[in-house]
C-alpha cells in the first residue's frame, strides 16, 4: 500500500470552524501526527487509528516522523491549529524533506487550508483587515529579535493593518509591551488595538483600546493582536478597515 502525507489545519478550536476536507482527511487517516492538545481536541471515530503526541517545540522531529510513517506506506495526518501554513507544520514538514531522504520528496503529500487565527480573531470585532495588511509571529525562537523589530518598523511605516500572532508567552512576558513602544514612535496614539483570545470559540473574549493605553500583560499564547492601520475606526461595538482610501473609487 503507498503512504500519503496530509498536512491539516483544526481551526480556531470551534468544531464547525474545522473545513469538511480536513474532517474527512482525519476520518480516512491510519495515523494522527501533532502536539498533545491538538490532537486531543479532535473526537475519535476509529479505534485502529494510532495518534502520535508530541511536544510543543519539536515540529522538525514531529515532522520527520510523519514522513517516516508514510514513507512505510502510512496514512498519515499532522495536525495544526488554524492554518497549517500560517507559523505551523506545513513548512516543518518542507523543512524536514529538505534535508531528508531523497525519496521523502515523491511521496504523495498534499495541505488543507484551515482558518487562520487572524481570520476568526477579524470576525469576532468586524472586518479590521478589510484594507491591506500583514501578520508577524512576535516569537524569537526561530528568528532574532531584531528581524521582528525591523518588520514592525517596515509595517508600520507601510501603514499596514498588523495582525500579531505568538504575542506572549511564559518565557517571553516583556516582547509585546517592546512591539507596543516602538510602534507607538511611529503610529498615531489613537491606532485600534484589539485583543481577541480564544478567536473562533465560545471562550471567546475581546478587549478593544488604543496603541497609547494598550498593555502588553493583556495578552497570552491564545491571544492574537491586531493593530490597526490609520484609517481603522470604530463604529457603534464593531472595528474596520475601509477598503480603501478615501477619494478613490467605491
Ligand atoms: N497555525 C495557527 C497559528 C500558530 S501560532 C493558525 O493558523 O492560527 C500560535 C498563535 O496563534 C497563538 O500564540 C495565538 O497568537 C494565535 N492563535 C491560535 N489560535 C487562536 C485563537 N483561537 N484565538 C486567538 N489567537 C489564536
Amino acid at each position: 500500500m503507498t503512504g500519503s502525507l496530509i498536512v491539516v489545519g483544526t481551526g480556531p478550536g470551534k468544531a464547525d470552524l474545522m473545513t469538511p476536507a480536513t474532517a474527512a482527511a482525519l476520518e480516512r487517516a491510519t495515523d494522527l501526527v501533532g502536539y498533545g492538545p491538538y490532537l486531543d481536541r479532535i473526537p475519535v471515530t476509529r479505534t485502529d487509528q494510532c495518534r502520535h503526541a508530541s511536544d510543543n517545540r519539536v515540529e522538525l522531529d514531529r515532522a520527520r516522523h510523519a514522513l517516516s510513517l508514510a514513507a512505510s506506506g502510512r496514512q498519515v495526518v499532522v495536525v495544526s491549529g488554524g492554518d497549517p501554513g500560517v507559523f505551523a507544520m506545513a513548512s516543518a514538514v518542507f523543512e524536514a524533506i529538505e534535508a531528508g531522504e531523497p525519496g521523502w520528496r515523491t511521496l504523495d503529500i498534499r495541505v488543507e487550508p484551515g482558518v487562520t487565527a487572524m481570520l476568526a480573531a477579524a470576525a469576532e470585532v468586524g472586518a479590521p483587515l478589510g484594507g491591506d495588511f500583514c501578520a508577524i509571529s512576535l516569537s524569537d525562537n526561530l528568528k532574532a529579535w531584531t528581524t521582528v523589530e525591523r518588520r514592525l518598523k517596515a509595517a508600520a511605516e507601510g501603514d499596514f493593518v498588523i495582525a500579531l500572532y505568538n504575542p506572549a508567552s511564559k518565557a517571553r512576558p516583556h516582547q509585546l509591551g517592546q512591539a507596543f513602544d516602538l510602534l507607538r514612535a511611529i503610529k498615531a496614539a489613537g491606532t485600534p488595538v484589539l485583543f481577541v483570545r480564544a478567536a473562533g470559540t465560545p471562550d471567546a473574549k475581546v478587549v478593544t483600546t488604543t496603541l497609547a493605553a494598550a498593555d502588553g500583560a493583556l495578552a497570552d499564547m491564545r491571544t492574537l493582536v491586531i493593530v490597526g492601520a490609520s484609517a481603522t475606526r470604530q463604529i457603534g461595538r464593531w472595528i474596520y478597515t475601509p477598503r480603501g482610501e478615501p477619494g478613490t473609487r467605491s
